[in-house]
């Protein structure tokens, strides 16, 4: 869960990728940084909070160049220790590199134990660290060579960019797990095009100005030259010459994780969780009065939901936007305080209504909970829970803070247990095969795999580190959580 922006050959470098980073804020909110390279020496600033906290005018207008690369992180691997706030750097063969990476390793812990056995000494805790480690050892004439070395020894997720004095590359895993998108500044001044920008999202080309030109490739390298502008693509060495063969792009992006207004291999995100819920009202029809949604992300799975089965739309909870997350709970007495503070129902619009509530997942089932119980306070006469995805039983080892087996609630419970524990009168999600059947044609593989990873719903992983990691961790809950569920 973390988000890049950067871009080259550009006289407000930092500035864009200031707003890059603003775009991309949903993706990580602990920490935010950004290199900047002016006449050849890259300076970084780096800091825990938001991208508005972290960069106020004063620092910002120190910060000047004509590339940049920034990051916001929300560790999934390693904590929110300072030394993990990206981008890292480091030196390679003399040469000064900075690095942002989204998406964690799942052999990180044999890396590591591997890299300090030899004498490496590491600063903080996170697997993006290790990426360093390893390219200041490995062979190669130049750092593109060295990171296609590299991306051999690395397993999981990866979606890395460096800029060097010279250069910047990105990559994607030869899985391409996580979106990584090439936009261009087309500028009078410069009618070649040759500013180039990469981000996890295409909203960021949208607030810049950028324009969108493709997706990086799973296994796909490009390397650009800052002196010109030239954009060189190759591929890593694992990830043979038909990048979709083996994709397994990270559907939970597009159910939940990215922006509605991005495009995410070649798909609108929010057309695409809009037909999910058309889907669902086949799937899954309900007696009921009006469709309501779980702002935020719930949104455009209900209009497709309500387009669907002609039963109306209608908002029934308000979000309120401007809650920190470091909120002190003045007493646990006070039942729904943390939810009521983010969510407030509006009585006249619920009150005696047959409701239909989509979201577009159920982990914990806590915060569901919770909002049936808002709901049910607010007058509604009965509540139809319908989730736009399969049910969450397994871990993402991949990037996305999942938590562990025993914390989620399809794991724990058949679909009557967990209709119960929510005290909704029906609840039904959708069947995984659809979420594949989503996929473009484009992006499905010559054995007509949908190219989508869906291992958080059917527990089959990729690599046997994923595997190995899963039998690490407890299956079943310890019994002193609230309700005997959740803690
Ligand atoms: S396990 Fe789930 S959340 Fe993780 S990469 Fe795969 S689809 Fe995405």
């Amino acid at each position: 869960m973390c988000g890049i922006f950067a871009l080259t050959r550009h006289p407000d470098a930092s500035q864009m990728a200031f707003l890059g980073l603003f775009a991309l804020q949903h993706r990580g909110q602990e920490s935010a940084g950004l290199a900047t390279l002016r006449e050849g020496i890259i300076n970084i600033h780096r800091g825990a909070g938001l991208v508005s906290d972290v960069f106020p005018p004063e620092i910002l207008g120190k910060l000047k160049g004509e590339a940049a690369l920034g990051h916001v992180r929300y560790s999934t691997a390693g904590g929110e220790a300072a030394a993990n706030i990206q981008p890292l750097a480091a030196r390679v063969n003399g040469v000064r590199v900075a690095l942002a990476h989204n998406g964690n390793l799942v052999n990180a812990p044999e890396l590591r134990e591997d890299l300090e056995r030899r004498g490496a000494i590491f600063q903080g805790t996170a697997d993006t660290e290790i990426i360093l480690h390893l390219l200041a050892q490995a062979p190669g004439a130049d750092l593109g060579a060295k990171l296609k070395h590299v991306s051999g020894l690395l397993e999981g997720a990866f979606t890395l960019v460096l800029l060097t004095p010279s250069h910047m590359y990105a990559c994607v895993d030869s899985l391409g797990y996580r979106p990584l998108s090439l936009g261009r500044f087309i500028s009078e001044a410069d009618s070649n095009g040759s500013s180039w920008a990469v981000s996890s999202e295409t909203c960021a080309f949208d607030l810049v100005g950028a324009k969108f030109e493709r997706d990086l490739m799973p296994g796909e390298m490009i390397e650009i030259q800052l002196s010109d502008g030239a954009l060189k693509s190759s591929y890593l060495p694992d990830s043979g010459s038909s990048a979709n063969e083996q994709s397994r792009r990270c559907v939970f992006e597009q159910i939940y994780f990215a922006r509605p207004d991005s495009n995410l291999w070649g798909q609108s995100t929010f057309l695409f969780r809009e037909r999910l819920g058309a889907e669902l009202a086949q799937q899954a029809p309900a007696n009921a009065d009006l469709v309501i949604p779980i702002p935020d992300s719930g949104v455009p799975m209900a209009m497709g939901y309500a387009r669907a089965s002609g039963i109306p739309y209608a908002v029934g909870l308000i979000r309120n936007h401007y809650v920190g997350r470091t909120f002190i709970e003045p007493t646990q007495n006070i039942r729904n305080f943390r939810l009521r503070l983010k969510l407030n129902p509006l009585r006249h619009v619920i009150e005696g209504k047959r409701l239909v509530v989509v979201d577009d997942s159920i982990v914990r089932g806590t915060t569901s909970r919770r909002i049936v119980e808002l709901l049910r306070e607010a007058g509604a006469s009965e509540v139809h829970m319908r989730i736009g995805s399969p049910p969450v039983k397994f871990p993402c080892f991949y990037g996305i803070d999942t938590p562990k087996r025993r914390e989620l609630l399809a794991q724990q419970m058949n679909l009557e247990q967990m209709r119960e524990n929510l005290h909704v009168d029906s609840l039904a999600y959708l069947a995984t095969e659809t979420l594949h059947g989503m996929a473009l044609p484009a992006h499905k593989s010559a054995q007509g795999n949908s190219g989508f990873c869906d291992s958080c719903f059917s527990g089959k992983y990729s690599d046997s580190f994923a595997q190995r990691r899963l039998g690490e961790e407890p299956a079943q809950i310890e019994k002193s959580g609230r309700n005997g569920v959740m803690s």
